[in-house]
């Protein structure tokens, strides 16, 4: 069989439960659209777009307020496109201002941020105020793909400092850390770059827009771990589409308190393995 084109979502999916990537990347059952995916694409495509401004207008003293009215306005029009996707999850009036009013703070966090940044590139560096947002401007959504690798990826930022080079994922978990899926997102994302460029990126990192942004080194360690997952997949998927070689991993991913994996009712994981099996043969049978 041939090798499957991957991305560092699918190598998660893959490692967090074989029968999940199945049901989504080989037999390619529908997700179900969530508020957390769709305020993320909101707040990436307001990130993305909040750099167009006309860098001719800013002066040292009205900076950071116009990056503060930018930020907001990028913003309600960013959510006005996701209109039609947030009124399919059928949310109530309370439910979508909390969601609303949660992602306008953290973007305004990450706009104070940038603020502070170009207040000291202007004052340490003695830049002013266009050449310091143009050199923290970065490369938005730039796309990567590996034919070697068969592996490909979107990332968010790429900095250019100087000789070195930051990747930046943006994201709006709660939680502060590198958790391992993260790890492996950003060092598939090392790899992609040092194989486009034949030099590795000195960081990644994540900016955690609740939060600030949190950087690692970029070792061979790291571009190791991507190699490894990557060979290991491609070792699995490459050989077999059978769903019995897919197994469930039932656990608390399966369902919590406030929902379910996308798959839970095809998949039925705490029915008992016979019954189980029925199910992978009438699905497996669709399929094909
Ligand atoms: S319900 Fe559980 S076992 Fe089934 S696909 Fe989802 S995560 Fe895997």
């Amino acid at each position: 069989m041939a090798k499957r084109v991957e991305s560092p979502s699918s190598i998660n999916t893959f490692k967090q439960c074989t029968r999940k990537y199945y049901y989504q990347y080989i037999a390619g059952y529908p997700t179900i659209p969530n508020i957390h995916q769709i305020r993320g694409n909101v707040a990436h495509t307001t990130l993305e777009k909040f750099y167009e401004l006309d860098a001719g207008t800013l002066t040292e003293e009205n900076y950071a307020r116009l990056f503060y009215g930018r930020i907001q306005t990028v913003f309600i029009s960013s959510w006005q496109h996701y209109k039609p996707q947030l009124q399919g999850l059928h949310l109530n009036g309370d439910q979508e201002r909390f969601y609303f009013e949660e992602t306008m703070l953290m973007l305004m966090n990450w706009a104070q941020q940038l603020v502070e940044t170009v207040g000291t590139a202007i004052s340490e560096k003695s830049l002013s105020i266009q050449d310091a947002f143009q050199q923290l401007t970065p490369l938005r959504e730039q796309k990567f793909v590996s034919d070697s690798y068969s592996v490909q990826g979107f990332i968010d930022a790429i900095h250019q400092l100087k000789d070195e080079v930051q990747i930046i994922d943006y994201k709006t978990n709660a939680s502060f850390e590198f958790k391992d899926e993260i790890k492996l997102q950003l060092a598939i994302y090392s790899l992609l770059y040092f194989e486009k460029h034949g030099t590795a990126p000195s960081q990644v990192g994540v900016f955690f827009l609740r939060h600030k942004l949190k950087l690692m080194d970029v070792d061979e360690e790291l571009l190791a771990l991507a190699r490894r997952e990557i060979a290991l997949i491609h070792g699995h998927t490459s050989k077999t589409s059978r769903i019995d070689d897919y197994p469930r991993r039932v656990g608390p991913l399966c369902k919590w308190s406030t929902g379910q994996c996308d798959f839970f009712e095809v998949c039925k994981p705490f029915e008992s393995d016979a019954k189980a099996k029925k199910e992978a043969i009438l699905t497996e049978k669709k399929v094909k």
